[in-house]
């Protein structure tokens, strides 16, 4: 896919943040969307994957009321930690910093998986 990218990272379909590292099944760390290709044109679509039983709409909406891509009630919905509390921080600011973002990644594979 070619796709946008910021200093090296692609945009989350999901939170809008440039966040990916690759363009294809990456990760978003804030948002925890696992990019599959869903986009506008399908967003309204549940597939089955990763992101299952979420829609990209049902995400993006998750997104804006709980800062990840899960419903309330989902079992894989991220703890809170203080780690996960510094990268929320991150997506709040604005312009997005993508070079704290790198930071914080290099952080999180060292100590927080
Ligand atoms: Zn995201």
């Amino acid at each position: 896919m070619n796709r946008p990218s910021q200093d090296g990272f692609f945009f989350c379909p999901c939170c809008g943040l440039p966040t990916l590292e690759t363009d294809w099944f990456d990760t978003c760390m804030v948002c925890l969307w696992e990019d599959d290709g869903q986009s506008v044109a399908d967003a309204d679509q549940v597939n089955l994957g990763p992101n299952a039983p979420c829609s990209l709409t049902a995400a993006r909406a998750n997104y804006v009321e709980r800062g990840h891509m899960y419903a309330a009630d989902d079992r894989k919905a991220p703890p809170r930690s203080p780690l996960r509390d510094q990268l929320l921080a991150l997506a709040a600011a604005h312009p997005f910093d993508t070079g704290a973002y790198r930071i914080w990644l290099s952080d999180w594979q060292s100590v927080g998986r």
